[in-house]
């Protein structure tokens, strides 16, 4: 199984070094796993438990003062499954996965999500504060008034990032997955590019992709889903991850990173942002 991390898109970390242990632990753990599916979903699951990055545990605070999780989850079979705007799931890409092996959809939102996965004996409920992530909360005072809170919001938006992801082939099959907690001071209820198929993730016959950066300008681009589909047109992966980046760059201005594997374990990863933490494992 070749399995590839990443740890999000974005500025320099305090501290690489744990977080790069996380990522490798998490590479190694899903390529103990049979299939692609499982194997990113075992990584993703990994690295959601960790608070260093923005998935699960540690994610990001939304202007309400709320934590919302996000999560998608495709394989090379054109299967994909979405949730998102979740508050108290760790694990949102186990309910990306109920959705796609349970349900007829491929996103669901909300409360209706979190009902799904205690459905589905997946943890609800979930604390998944730190210490530093309600610390950054108490910093700030975003107005009541509607007018003020869009210009608050417009103003601090946009500093999220280590958002993660995953993508895995065992040389037959595809799969990719990726997780969030959105970015800092968002809109209430807002949902970035993590879950929308072909921005945040996408997997094809030849190719899988997760995504992480600017979600705004990624969901506009279809970023995954150019990746994916200048490998199906044959192009390499580090190739096509390469120039479809710098088209993403010229088009949108935004940041981003992509990491893709191909069907034979050729992998691609690039970021035009100051750095983005990954690891494989084969
Ligand atoms: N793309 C994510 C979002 O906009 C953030 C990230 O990748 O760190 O929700």
């Amino acid at each position: 199984m070749h399995v590839l991390v990443h740890g999000g898109a974005g500025s320099e970390p305090d501290e690489p070094a744990p977080r790069q242990a996380v990522l490798d632990d998490a590479a190694a753990a899903g390529a103990t796993e049979e299939d692609p599916q499982a194997a990113v979903c075992t990584a993703v699951r990994r690295l959601e438990a960790d608070p260093q990055f923005n998935a699960g545990v540690g994610s990001v605070v939304q202007s309400d003062g709320r934590i919302r999780t996000d999560a998608g989850l495709m394989t090379g079979d054109g299967e994909s499954g979405a949730a998102c705007a979740m508050p108290g799931i760790e694990h949102a890409v186990a309910v990306a996965r109920v959705v796609k092996t349970a349900t007829p959809h491929v996103l669901l939102a909300g409360e209706r999500a979190v009902t799904l996965a205690s459905e589905h004996g997946i943890g609800t409920d979930c604390d998944l504060w730190t210490a530093k992530t309600r610390e950054r909360w108490d910093r700030v005072d975003p107005p009541d008034d509607l007018t003020a809170r869009l210009a608050w919001v417009r103003e601090q938006f946009g500093q999220g990032h280590d958002t993660v992801g995953a993508v895995a082939t065992d040389g037959e099959g595809l799969a990719a997955a990726t997780s969030t907690g959105g970015r800092w001071f968002a809109l209430a209820g807002r949902v970035g590019d993590v879950p929308q198929v072909g921005a945040g993730f996408y997997a094809t016959e030849t190719a899988a992709v997760s995504t992480t950066g600017d979600g705004e300008a990624i969901a506009r681009f279809g970023l995954a889903r150019r990746v994916a589909d200048a490998v199906d047109d044959g192009e390499r992966p580090r190739h096509a991850a390469r120039r479809v980046l710098r088209g993403f760059a010229s088009a949108t201005g935004g940041d981003a990173g992509v990491i893709v594997v191909d069907r034979e374990g050729r992998v691609g990863r690039v970021t035009n942002a100051a750095t983005m933490q990954t690891a494989a494992e084969d």
